[in-house]
């Protein structure tokens, strides 16, 4: 399961998420999307490095961000 999913079609391309993560790991899309903005995406090879602290999710205005994390077991 991915850490994060981006709801491209919620995204009004902010940016915020970008500054928000402390790793870096999210930038804009150079396609538009349907609503005409550039929205935030994440590469495969970065998800790999995603904490889950949830920063970027927190900071999207447009509840557009979806995270993930893995349950720990007892
Ligand atoms: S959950 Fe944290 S580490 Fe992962 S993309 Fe969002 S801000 Fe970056
Ligand atoms: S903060 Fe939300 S609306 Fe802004 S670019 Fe990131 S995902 Fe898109």
């Amino acid at each position: 399961m991915p850490k994060i999913v981006i709801d491209e079609m919620r995204c009004k391309g902010c940016a915020l998420c970008t500054i928000a993560c402390p790793r870096g790991l999210i930038r804009l899309s150079e396609h538009i999307n349907k609503q005409g903005f550039l929205p935030a995406v994440i590469s495969e090879e970065d998800l790999a490095k995603c904490t889950s602290c949830a920063l970027c999710a927190q900071m999207c205005p447009d509840v557009a961000i979806c995270v993930f994390k893995e349950k720990k077991r007892a």
